[in-house]
Formats: structure tokens, sequence, C-alpha cells
């Protein structure tokens, strides 16, 4: 259910809404936006009736909404959520385009890709600390050391750090340095830790599992924004198939899908989505062209010897190419691509 109300509605007509809301055992939910006021309620809203608040003053409309997804659905926000980075936003038309080697290897290699892509003006940094591994023999990451390492890169390059979080012990740690904290695919429906996440307030990178509906996808997303915390980023990276000639199958059919369903920033991730690195330059385009609000992409100076992820990496060389042309294609879905010059400042 939600209310609309006027912008200028009086506070003291907001708060009589909220309170009547909490004293039927729900919960309000203000969501921003710049031509209404929405409040949002989640709970047992099948108790109430829409005329127990169609007749409180200030009141305009009262609307039942559909989807299992509340929070996070167009029906709850028509206009387009952008996430503001100080100078730097996420969602609308600039898109946003986030690079980095899979894991934080050591000091020399995490500051050789940092500092290549900070020249080519990228300002978002991927690289995980903590890896979840499909095998247990496998690297799993540098973890308390490797937030150091990105903590470096943050301060002495002025990058903004996306990292994974893995579980509750290491989410303190993770939200000191990441500007924005990214769940995993396993990790997408691990309900009590992206509550945790998100009660931590920060951006969230969340990625689709690889066995998850686009729905069930939003209904991870409407977990983080129940803790009040709608700066959260929908990321498509492959689901599985019966198709085994590629890592996985990158479901673009989302992007479109999730744009109508959900007023949140999505973005994709190539690169797990393929897992070769030459189908990641293509798939990233398609991306782009069918309405993407970013890229996540990996990137490693040296792929032959990455301790992760090195066969879908692709070399900075190789992507400053793709930039470019991400570069002339993003005005044909009116997007626009900008190159940003870091500071040192931070
Ligand atoms: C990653 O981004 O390196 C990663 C492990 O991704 P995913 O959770 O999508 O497999
Ligand atoms: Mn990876």
């Amino acid at each position: 259910m939600l209310i609309i109300m006027g912008l200028n509605s009086p506070r003291q007509d907001i708060d009589r809404v909220k309170q009547k809301i909490i004293s039927l055992n729900c919960m309000p939910h203000e969501i921003p936006g710049s031509s209404k006021l929405a409040i949002g309620i989640t709970g047992p809203t099948h108790l109430f009736k829409e005329e127990d608040f169609q007749i409180m003053h200030s009141v305009q409309e009262v609307v039942r909404v559909t989807k299992k997804f509340k929070l996070v659905s167009r029906q709850m926000k028509s206009e387009d959520t952008i996430i503001d980075f100080g100078g730097h936003s996420i969602g609308g038309k600039e898109l946003c385009i986030i690079a980095g080697p899979c894991s934080v290897e050591n000091r020399e290699q995490t500051f050789e890709i940092a500092g290549q892509l900070k020249e080519m003006g990228i300002n978002f940094f991927r690289a995980g600390a903590y890896k979840p591994r499909s095998s247990p023999y496998t690297f799993q990451g540098l973890k308390e050391k490797g937030l150091e390492i990105l903590s470096d890169v943050k301060s002495k390059l002025g990058l903004k750090i996306v990292t994974e979080v893995m579980n509750s012990q290491s989410l303190p740690g993770v939200c000191e340095v990441a500007d924005i904290i990214q769940i995993g695919a396993r990790n997408m429906q691990n309900y009590s830790l992206i509550e945790e996440i998100g009660a931590a307030q920060k951006p969230v990178l969340l990625k689709r599992g690889m066995s998850a509906t686009v729905e069930d996808l939003l209904l991870s997303a409407e977990y983080i924004a129940a803790q009040n915390n709608y700066n959260i980023i929908l990321c498509e990276r492959g689901i599985r198939t019966f198709e085994t000639a590629t890592r996985n199958t990158l479901d673009l059919n989302a992007v479109p899908v999730i744009k109508q369903w959900s007023h949140l920033p999505v973005i994709v991730d190539p690169s797990h989505g393929v897992g070769i690195w030459d189908k990641v330059s293509p798939m990233a385009l398609a991306a782009i062209a069918c309405g993407a609000d970013g890229l996540m992409i990996e990137v490693h100076h040296d792929p032959e010897n990455a301790l992760s992820d090195g066969a879908q990496s692709l070399t900075p060389k190789k992507f400053k190419e793709l930039l470019n042309k991400i570069n002339e294609l993003a005005p044909i879905v009116n997007k626009e691509l900008k190159f940003y010059e870091t500071t040192n400042s931070l």
C-alpha cells in the first residue's frame, strides 16, 4: 500500500499518517521523490481499508501495490532512483563503469591496475578481499590485508571502492573501506546477512543469484529497502542454464524487465556472465544497448597469472578499446559516459 501526499504537506499531517500506520501494526517508509511525497506501508496491509487513509488531511491518493516486492517497485516510485556519490551518480543519464580485478592479490598488482584505470578516467574500482570460491582449495582472498590495500588505493588514488562482504563478522571492516558494498550471487538469498548490510546504510550492489528469478532478485532488494536503505544497485551477472559454451548465460532480458518493474538502477557484469574474455566486450555493448545503467568489468594487467577469474579478465588495453566503443554507443541510448579526473584529496 502506498499513500500519496502533496510535496508541501504540513509535517503534522505526514506524522499523523505515519502514526496511524504504526497503530495498525505496519511500518511507514517515506520514499523520496521530486513531484510528490509517497509513504510506503509494509506489513499486514490487508487488515485495513484504503478509506482509513483517504479521509486524512493532505492525502491525495491511496494505491494498492500488486507486486510481491513493494518499496523497490515502480508502482511505489515512478521516477528512476539516482544514487549520488558527491559529483558522481549511479542511475539516470550517466553510465556507471565499475572496473578492476576479481581479487586483491597483492599491493603491486592492485596499484598497477588501479593506477591504469584511474588514468582512463574510471572512478569506481572493484576488487574482492573476501572471495566466495566454488572450491575450498583455491585462493580465498587476502581478507583483512586485502581491505588495507583497498583502503590505500582509496586514499592514495581517490578511487571509490566496490568490494564484497561475505559474512557479518567482516561487515564493520568492509564498511570502513567500501563506498559500495557488494553482495555476491551466492549470498543474494542470505536474507539475514543482506538485512544487516542494508541496515549499515551504505550503498549496496546486489548481484543476482545464479538460479534466482528477477522477482527473487527484487524481493532480496526489498529486504535492504525495508531497512530504509534505498541506495541499491541491481546487477545481472548471468544465470545457470543448460548451455555450457559459456560460464553462465547472461540474461539481458532482465534489464528491460527490471527497468519496468523497479525504480532501482541496474548494471550488468558480462565478465561473470560469459566467463571468456573475448566475449566480454560484445556483451558489455549489448548491455548498454538494452538500457543498463552501467557495467561491472573485470580487468587484470596479467590475466594469465591472475589468482582468480583470469580467463574472463580484460587487459587494460582491451578495456580502453571497450570504453571508446561505449562512448560512441551511449548517446544512441540517451546515456552519457563521463571520464573523471579523480583527486587525491580524500
Ligand atoms: C565477483 O564479482 O568477483 C564475484 C564473485 O561475482 P558473483 O558473486 O557474481 O559470482
Ligand atoms: Mn570474479
